[in-house]
């Protein structure tokens, strides 16, 4: 262990992702300490604990994250990649906001009629798509070359972070975005995904909830 924070812990390496992006953090165990929330500071990785910090800079600690619930948010974060990939090249929708969690995820976009059949055939071709299966692959990319692919960062407010490599997460043949988060290596991972709510923000805004079973 390198430092406390109040009640959060930094360590010196750590296999705890923190939240960020959109996407909910990991949890699990330090020793036997519950790990409520993991976020990120100034490049520190912080680790929320339930409990009273008892642990001494020096120490020792065997963290274990929950793989259940990382699964679960890795499933979910590429179904919303597959998703916001069929909205853009269908409709040309541009996402504005999503929010990856374990019980239902929900993604905002912009699309100029609210039409619930429009939106739930992009659903089922998701779904199609998922069950022809297909490799999700991860790799760095020159900033200037990166930058040069077509759609490749399809958030509409999100500017690409400023940095010489950028991680491209690759959905083979239908999808790829910069992006830093965990995905599953294959379609199939995700399962099928389920159309929870349809919610009219106004505008062009549209809101959609999802889960996954
Ligand atoms: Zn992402």
């Amino acid at each position: 262990m390198v430092s406390v924070d109040g009640q959060a812990v930094v360590l010196d390496q750590t296999l705890f992702y923190p939240r960020g992006g959109g996407v909910a953090c990991d949890t699990g165990t330090l020793d036997t300490s519950k790990v409520r929330e993991t976020t990120k500071a100034d490049d520190k990785i912080l680790h929320a604990l339930e409990s009273p910090v008892t642990l001494r800079v020096g120490d020792k600690v065997t963290g274990n994250v929950d793989w259940e619930r990382r699964h679960r948010l890795m499933r979910m974060h590429t179904a919303g990649h597959l998703l916001s990939s069929i909205f853009y090249s269908k409709a040309n929708c541009r996402i504005t906001g999503n929010q990856i969690d374990v019980d239902r995820s929900r993604m905002d976009f912009n699309l100029e009629s609210f039409d619930r059949t429009q939106i739930e055939g992009y659903v089922v071709e998701a779904n199609e798509l998922i069950r022809k299966d297909a490799p999700v692959k991860t790799y760095f990319l020159g900033r200037e070359e990166a930058l040069k692919l077509p759609d490749m960062v399809k958030l509409a407010e999100a500017a690409p972070p400023e940095e010489a490599q950028l991680r491209i997460v690759e959905i083979e043949g239908v999808d790829r975005q910069a992006d830093g988060g965990l995905h599953v290596s294959h379609l199939k991972e995700i399962g099928q995904i389920q159309l929870l709510k349809l919610e009219n923000k106004g505008k062009t805004n549209r809101r959609l909830y999802y889960d996954l079973v």
